[in-house]
Formats: C-alpha cells, structure tokens, sequence
C-alpha cells in the first residue's frame, strides 16, 4: 500500500457516529481519511419544498433492499455528507438513566447496557453543546440528572403549542420544550441562522442553520489540513490479514473506480443495516460467518422503535410554522394506568397539504386536505421495540441487503396512542383524530428505518456481543464500530445525540490508543 493511501484512521459514514468522531479526533494531528458513499447534500430551493421532498423523495437515495419475503422496498434512509442527520428534526435527546438498566416490559425484556448512564453523562453533556441543542432542564420529570444546563434557551412554543401545553398542565400533566438543534437566536432575529421556517423535520436545510453532523462536526474537521473525506465512495468490503486479526485493506467503489486504502484503525459508521451489511460482505477464510461474527450476532438484534404519527383535527387552526418544540414523557415509564412503559409523545413538522396527499389519509368528513393541514396538531410517538435476534440484516442471495423485521412489545404503542387520543378529549380541542396512513403519517412500517439501531450491540461477553466496551470489535484489534449499531436496546428517545455522545466517548479511547 502506497504511503499517500495509508491512514492513521479510516472512518467510514459521515453521519452522526462518523462525522462526531472525525471532529474529536482532528485536532490530535492524525492523518484521518473520511469515506462517504454520498455527496453533499445539493443546495437548491427544492430542500424546502414539500412536494420535492416528501412526494417525489427528491432526497431519498438509497438503494432498494428487501423485506424478509424477498419484496423489494425503498427505505427511508439518505446517503449524503452528514447521512441521516441531514434530513433529521434535530430533536436531540438524552436516553433516560432507567433505560441504561433492564427493563421490564409488556413483550418483555429490555436488556441493561454495559455501562450506566453517568459513564455517558459527560458526554451527552459535551454533545449538546456541541450540536447547540436548546432546551431547558426541570421541565420534564423523566429527564436524568446533567451536569450542565443547556447551552442556549428552548426553542419558544407558537401560541398554540403554548395553548395545548397550558390546557395540559392544568389537567396535571408534566409536558416540557424539546430540546431541539438548530441554530436559532429569537433574542437577535436579524443575525440568527435558523429563520424558523415549516421545513425542518424530513428537509435538509437551505441555510446550514440545523446542527447536522455536515454542518456542526464534518466541515469544522476539514479545517484540519490532517482530515481528508473522499464522497461518493462506497466501502466494499474490508480484508483482514491471515490471522484474521487485523484489517489490512478498505476496498472502496469511488465514483466506479475501485481503490484500496488502508489504516492503523478503521472505524465503521455506515448506519446499523449498512455496517453489519459491510461486515457480512467480508466474509474471508477466518471469517467465514462475516467480520467480527464470532458469536453470530453481526446483523441480529436490529430495532427501529416503534412510531407512529397521530393526526389530530383541532376545533381551532393550527398555523404553528415550526411545530417540533413540544414533548411529553408522562407515560414513559411503568405508571398507576399500567404496569408497563409506553413512550414518548412529540410532534413532526407541521403538515401541508401537499405532505397529507402523500400520506393520503382518510380525508375526514367535511375537511379537504388544505382544511385538515389547517386544523391538525400533527403528533409524533415513539415507544421501544425489544432486541430480537431473528429481526436481522442478511445479504440476500443476488447481494442485496434483506431486512427481517417482526414488530414486537407493541402494545405499549396501542396505549400510548389510545392515551393520546383520551388526553386530547380531555383539553377539549378535538373533533376528530383520525390516523395517517403512509410513510410521513401513520404506524411507521418497514421503510421506515430512520432509527435503526442495535445490528452490532456492544457487551462484555464476546459469546453474546460484537463489540466490546470501547466499541472496537471482539474478534479484531483494529475494528470500531460507531453508529447506531451498537445499542443493546433502544429507549423511546429518538436515538442521535446517544450515538453522537457515543463517538465522543469512544473517540476519547482512540485518542488515548493513538499517542
Ligand atoms: C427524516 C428523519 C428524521 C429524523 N429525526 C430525528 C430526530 O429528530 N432526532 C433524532 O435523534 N434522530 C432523528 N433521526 C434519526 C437520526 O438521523 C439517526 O439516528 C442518525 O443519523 C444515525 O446516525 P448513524 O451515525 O448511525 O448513521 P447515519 O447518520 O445514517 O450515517 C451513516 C453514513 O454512512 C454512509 N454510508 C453507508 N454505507 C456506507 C459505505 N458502505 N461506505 C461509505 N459510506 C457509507 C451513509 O451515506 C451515511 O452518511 C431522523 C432520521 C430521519 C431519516
Ligand atoms: S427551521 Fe431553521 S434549521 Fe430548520 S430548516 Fe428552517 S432554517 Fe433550517
């Protein structure tokens, strides 16, 4: 291998594990090579157009997979500089310290991590800052203890949002600002990067004003004259010397030109289907079962959370423009209704028209799509799906990724949703809710893979694990893995600022490794 293709580190995936990582570890002077399969994401008025984005899927650029029969379908998922969180809401929340123990729930258990909350607590706290999440601690009952507060003030409730959180609280209930990142200042308007505008969740942001791992971690790494990031180059598959032990090359599809770089360490971040993708492709002679699979979990264990939209028709209009600033963790945990958790209560940008007809919900009598847009409080849920080994990545036979995926522990979703509609009656502000049927509203199905987690979970047994405690793979000296693919089981807190926390954590341990 030709010096100039030798890394100290390869990271592979530019998104919220990548690029946090590559941040960390610039300023140490490595020479650090980031591998994207993506490009950036094309500035262009169509980021904020909702019949490009949501109805024509302008940015949705991933490759079909297949479901467990074989049936192809196109997931939900972005290959760009920044990957996923290019297109998130930027709701960037803490796990709560309860899910970092076991769990018990209604479809049973959901397994303790390997480390607690107060070893990640620092980092949580490092990583908000970093992505300038506002928020406001003591609002929200469930939330873990922080060694800080918040490094800008919540994002301020439109007068309706403020209308339901008022009716709410009156009745006793405990809802709290999300904690959002994005680059606002409502104190200085003029001067602020975020213009508050209605396309956020789902859109990339025209104006760089979302704190994406582009915007907040990758370009900010670049500076550093030792940081390279190749786009549109697809890591293949990786090889490992003969003993198996040590990944010697990174095969990478560059533009459709094939090239082989190598380093020190590498470092998978490819999201959870395409890093336990990449590992079962390279399969080798000491690998036969695929990389680092010794104990034959590499792919199992896939989760996604179990979501859903909820579409609730108010008396009232709903002309709220940036609608993500509400939460409610009232029914998280175990409660005096129910033995068990049910999860998370939050909102989705505000629908339009154009975004219902994608969904094409059941119109409700009397409305037309303008009017339910008009009217509707469009509400976001979330609820934990359990690790289960058979729901897994495989490859199939003609090298497509194949998604097995049985939705379990799903009745705390049935409650949550039929608590939902029950508070809703009760602050009085419904004619009718009915339920979105399609990707942007509705139980989220298959495609819906925004938060896949869990392919490659890290543990203290190599028999039961794939990656150790630091993240580096059992069965190899110089393999890490830092997306969502580690997580042995999932909470109901959207999933991004764990994972960026994470690779703070975990780039700490490389930095330490690489003196
Ligand atoms: C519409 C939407 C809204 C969301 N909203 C929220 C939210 O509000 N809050 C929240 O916490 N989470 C949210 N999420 C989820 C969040 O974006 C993800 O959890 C997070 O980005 C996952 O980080 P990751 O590092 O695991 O993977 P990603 O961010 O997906 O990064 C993986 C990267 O690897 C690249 N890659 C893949 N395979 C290869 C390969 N073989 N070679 C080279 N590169 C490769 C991809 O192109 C991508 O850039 C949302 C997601 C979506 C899609
Ligand atoms: S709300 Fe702010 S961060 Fe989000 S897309 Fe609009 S300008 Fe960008």
């Amino acid at each position: 291998m030709s010096a100039d293709r030798h890394y100290d580190v390869i990271i592979i995936g530019s998104g919220a594990g990548g690029g946090t990582l590559a941040y960390r570890l610039a300023p140490s002077g490595k020479k650090i090579l980031l591998l994207e399969r993506g490009d950036f994401v094309p500035r262009e008025k169509q980021n904020w157009d909702s019949r490009a984005v949501v109805v024509d899927g302008r940015y949705n650029n991933v490759e079909p997979w297949r479901d467990v029969n074989g049936k192809e379908f196109v997931p939900g998922a972005h290959y760009f500089v920044g990957g996923n969180t290019k297109l998130y809401g930027a709701a960037l929340v803490r796990l709560r310290k309860q899910d970092f123990g076991e769990m018990r729930h209604h479809g049973g258990i959901s397994p303790a991590w390997p480390l607690n909350y107060e070893d990640l607590e620092p980092y949580y706290t490092e990583a908000e800052y970093l992505y300038q999440v506002h928020g406001i601690r003591g609002e929200d009952p469930t939330e873990p203890p922080a060694s800080k507060p918040y490094r800008f003030p919540p994002v301020s409730h439109e007068w309706r949002i403020q209308q339901l959180s008022d009716d709410l609280k009156r009745l006793g209930h405990r809802p709290f600002h999300l904690p959002v990142g994005v680059l606002l200042d409502e104190q200085n308007p003029q001067k602020s990067k975020c213009i508050r505008c209605s396309t956020c969740d789902g859109f990339p942001c025209l104006v760089q004003a979302k704190a994406d791992a582009h915007v907040i971690c990758v370009e900010p790494a670049l500076q550093h004259s030792n940081v390279a990031l190749l786009t549109k180059s697809k890591v293949t598959r990786l090889e490992t010397d003969s003993s198996g032990r040590t990944i010697t090359k990174v095969h990478v599809d560059h533009d459709g030109v094939q090239e082989t770089y190598s380093a020190n360490i590498v470092v998978s971040s490819c999201g959870a289907v395409n890093s336990a993708a990449l590992m079962l492709r390279s399969v080798n002679d000491t690998h036969p079962n695929g990389l680092a699979n010794s104990s034959g979990q590499v792919g199992r264990n896939y989760m996604c959370h179990i979501n859903s939209v909820m579409l609730a028709l108010s008396r009232c209009e709903n002309p709220t423009v940036f609608q993500k600033t509400f939460g409610l963790n009232d029914f998280y945990f175990a409660s005096k209704d129910w033995d068990f958790p049910m999860g998370h209560i939050s909102f989705v940008g505000k629908s339009d028209a154009e975004i219902l007809a994608a969904g094409a919900p059941k119109i409700a009598p009397g409305f037309t799509l303008e009017l339910m847009a008009k009217h509707s409080l469009d509400f976001w849920m979330t609820s934990e799906d359990l690790p289960d080994p058979n729901n897994r990545v495989t490859i199939s036979r003609d090298g497509q990724i194949q998604l097995s995926y049985k939705p379990n522990n799903e009745e705390g979703h049935r409650r949550l949703q039929a608590k939902l509609k029950s508070l809703l009656k009760d602050v009085n502000c419904t004619e009718e809710v009915i339920h979105l049927n399609a990707y942007i509203g509705k139980r989220i199905p298959l495609a819906g893979v925004a938060h896949q987690n869990g392919t490659l979970r890290f543990g203290l047994d190599p028999r039961t694990s794939v990656l150790n405690l630091n993240c580096k793979a059992h069965d190899l000296d110089n393999l890490y893995v830092v997306d969502a693919s580690f997580f042995p089981s999932c909470g109901a807190m959207n999933p991004a600022l764990t994972i960026m926390a994470n690779a703070l954590r975990v780039g700490d341990h490389l930095l330490e490794r690489l003196k």
